[in-house]
């Protein structure tokens, strides 16, 4: 333990404590496994929180980056690249959107979305000037900034951190009716994660998403879809609205469309709204930067070359129903779809976080969401022998 001790001390003396992470100190990766400083081997059933979809240092990714890094690797958007385009134009027709915002984190692809969302309100709906409203969920997760978390509902998120952005009204997640009460002449647009990662692995009921799809047209609102999490094939479909056939108006996307070597996320939609952006409305330094660009093209090329859509789906079932057969006195519920899973340990025996810890030891990482879940979301190329091992750890911690 010598070298991890050592590690972990420094990071304790010299970095901010924001963070409580497992004490495991990674030195290299490849494909779904990990190895820890004293040579310890790990699955990574975390996968970065689902940026991490195509594994870890994929070879066609991790060449691409290589490749533009001998070229160029920053222009900025002051001038043209030779990647930024190919990458968003591949974006777009493999999403079915006209038009491609590149960003660089979840939270400034998120925040992007409400700019244009209330700028499209002012010019395309009418609202007056500074009363655009959005709608958003109770328990949401879209990120850490300060826009960001005024409209969290997590209390944590927010204390110390105010004064907040107004404008963001939160309706209870999953019920339509809360949703279609809230909306007024003012509704800009529904800002809504199809499953609920960070507030514990929450699907919502079947039909939920068609509902907002169906009331956002009906009134005039965009419906803006963040997938950051479950999108790019990490619930078994290229993205989870999918599964209600609702299509959003805005979809917003990150984490693994850098193919976990990059931090690239984008915002989606028609020309119609994406024309509220004129020169200087928006930007960001890194956003459609050339390596970001070429990990963000090979990411979307791995995706489709290795069938990891369809590997989440059959896998991830299969993971489900397995986990669902362990006998387990500890566990409340099994939830979820494709390889984002959700195994929630009944109150009455503490939090997850312990069940991550014994499952570490045996070679399996994993982090507790949401206090009493333990989340499974293995990178999507696991095979089902990985899962089969997988599984016997689980068992031997939840029995
Ligand atoms: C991770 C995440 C974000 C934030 O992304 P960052 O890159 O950490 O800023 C936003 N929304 C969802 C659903 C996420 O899972």
């Amino acid at each position: 333990m010598a070298r991890t001790d050592e590690f972990i001390r420094d990071v304790e003396l010299y970095s901010a404590n924001n963070y409580f992470p497992l004490p495991i100190v990674i030195e290299k990766g490849e494909g779904v496994w990990v190895y820890d400083v004293e040579g310890r081997k790990y699955l990574d059933m975390l996968s970065a929180y689902s940026a991490l979809n195509q594994g870890h240092r994929h070879p066609k990714i991790i060449g691409a980056l290589l490749e533009q890094a001998g070229k160029v690797t920053l222009t900025s958007r002051a001038f043209h690249n030779e990647t930024m385009g190919a990458f968003l134009k591949k974006l777009c027709q493999m999403t079915g959107y006209e038009k491609a915002l590149p960003m660089n984190t979840g939270a400034e692809a998120v925040e992007t979305a409400i700019k244009a969302a209330r700028k499209w309100g002012l010019l395309k709906k009418g609202v007056p000037e500074n009363q655009g409203e959005i709608i958003v969920c109770e328990n949401n997760f879209h990120g850490r900034t300060v826009t960001i978390v005024s409209f969290s509902t997590e209390e944590q998120y927010r204390y110390g951190f105010g004064p907040f952005t107004p404008g963001f009204t939160a309706v209870p997640f999953g019920d339509a009716d809360a949703l279609e009460q809230a909306i007024t002449e003012n509704t800009v647009a529904i800002l809504a994660e199809p499953i609920q990662g960070e507030g514990g692995v929450l699907v919502p009921p079947e039909g939920y998403l068609a509902k907002m799809r169906e009331l956002a047209s009906r009134h005039n609102v965009l419906m803006m879809l963040d997938e950051i999490q479950t999108g790019l094939g990490r619930t078994g479909r290229l993205f989870a609205y999918e599964y209600d056939d609702a299509k959003p108006d805005v979809l917003i996307l990150g984490k693994a469309l850098g193919g976990g070597v990059y931090p690239v996320s984008a915002m989606l939609s028609s020309a119609d709204v994406m024309d509220v952006f004129g020169p200087g409305d928006h930007g960001s330094t890194f956003g459609g930067n050339p390596l970001g660009c070429a990990a963000g093209m090979a990411a979307l090329q791995v995706i489709e070359e290795e069938s990891l859509v369809e590997r989440a789906f059959t896998l991830g079932k299969y993971f489900r129903e397995e986990l669902e057969k362990i006998q387990s006195p500890y566990v409340q519920e099994v939830r979820g779809k494709g390889l984002l899973i959700g195994v929630e340990i009944k109150k009455e025996h503490g939090t997850a976080r312990p069940f991550c810890e014994r499952l570490m030891k045996l070679g399996l990482l994993c982090k507790e969401t949401h206090d009493y879940t333990i989340r499974f979301a293995p990178p999507l190329t696991i095979t089902k022998d990985e899962i089969d091992w997988s599984l016997e750890k689980i068992a031997q911690v939840l029995t």
